[in-house]
């Protein structure tokens, strides 16, 4: 075997909203876990090459294919949106790129190993890119796995864009450390056996399980998010509500620091009546228990005298508190 041929692996991270909080942190942990547990098989650190992808409104080959040895497991922050589609296209591109192709005089790289987490809910025409990735896969130039991460995902739509659909139910950091070292392995057996068909199904870890035709779907989402920006720090962060059985609200479960606030009709907004939402989770910057809606579309953290000045850190108006109507607020989507 020539040591020379390369195993490149992508992950394909989504870094929508529904990824907010431990999540995000919990798959930033595992990607690290994944890279050390890799660095100590003689086999893996040879052959594997990694590069990360991550999709929100946006996708971005965060790192390139890069050498086991030298690679660096990014930070990732949450990001309105879920380009499903634009990450397939990047990942079409880079192998087309970046992986050696075998011809009649040399060996080329062996079939990359591709892992997609998403939450199943994209936002762009990643129909088309599904498709185009079929047809650039046949005859098959990557094994591709697809995994659900969160309770809206569609596995649909995880089996029209992988070979092997899996569903991950337990979002907990030590769910996501099993699961990346379940990858781990995966990846140490594929630089063993590199043409083998996708493996390791047979030892998928508690909590993960395949995503077959029977796999119940509920369209209505169970969780739902806003976008808000802190009064005092200017800051934004994201507003988390999940479904509850009894009654269909929408329950607020938790406020999380975002990076960047997306605004403008690209960022897949919707609307949500408030009069669906309870209660209000409180701003991670300034605790503020409760938010107002200012008319130039902002949400922002309020306190709960009505006698506070509010100004509104978009655009600096001062707001009078006081009854509002049934206010409409934005809801993003991802
Ligand atoms: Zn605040
Ligand atoms: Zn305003």
């Amino acid at each position: 075997m020539n040591l020379s041929r390369r195993l490149p692996i992508y992950l394909l991270i989504d870094v929508s909203e529904s990824m907010a909080g431990p999540a995000m942190l919990a798959v930033e942990q595992g990607v690290k876990a994944l890279v050390d547990s890799l660095k100590g098989d003689p086999m893996a650190l040879e052959t594997a090459y990694l590069s990360v992808i991550t999709f929100s409104r946006k996708a971005e080959q965060v790192v390139p294919l890069t050498e086991l040895m030298h690679f660096t497991p990014p930070k990732f922050s949450v990001r309105s949106g879920s380009s499903l589609g634009a990450a397939l296209r990047l990942l079409m591109l880079s192998i087309k790129r970046d992986v050696v192709k075998t011809t009649a005089t040399t060996k080329g790289d062996w079939r990359p190993l591709v892992f997609v987490l998403t939450d199943g809910q994209p936002t762009d025409d990643w129909e088309r890119a599904a498709e185009e990735m079929r047809r650039a896969n046949s005859p098959r130039v990557a094994n591709l796995y697809a995994i659900g991460c969160g309770p809206d995902v569609d596995p649909a739509v995880l089996r029209r864009v992988a070979d092997v659909s899996l569903m991950m139910t337990d979002l907990t950091p030590e769910g996501f450390r099993k699961f990346f070292l379940w990858l781990s392995a995966s990846v140490q057996s594929a630089s063993v056996k590199p043409d083998a068909e996708p493996g390791g199904l047979d030892r998928l870890p508690a909590g993960v399980q395949l995503a077959d035709e029977d796999t119940e779907y509920d369209p209505t989402p169970r969780q739902v998010f806003l976008q808000a920006r802190c009064q005092k720090t200017r800051k934004p962060y994201l507003m988390r509500f999940a479904r509850r059985d009894r009654d269909g609200l929408y329950e607020a479960i938790a406020g999380h620091p975002l990076e960047h606030l997306e605004t403008g009709s690209d960022a897949a907004q919707s609307s949500v009546s408030t009069g669906d939402l309870d209660g209000c989770p409180p701003c991670p910057f300034c605790d503020n228990p409760v938010a107002s809606t200012c008319p130039c579309g902002t949400l922002l953290c309020t306190t709960q005298n009505p006698r506070d000045a509010i100004v509104c850190p978009t655009c600096r108006a001062e707001l009078v508190s006081g009854p509002g109507g049934p206010a409409k607020i934005r809801r993003s989507m991802g």
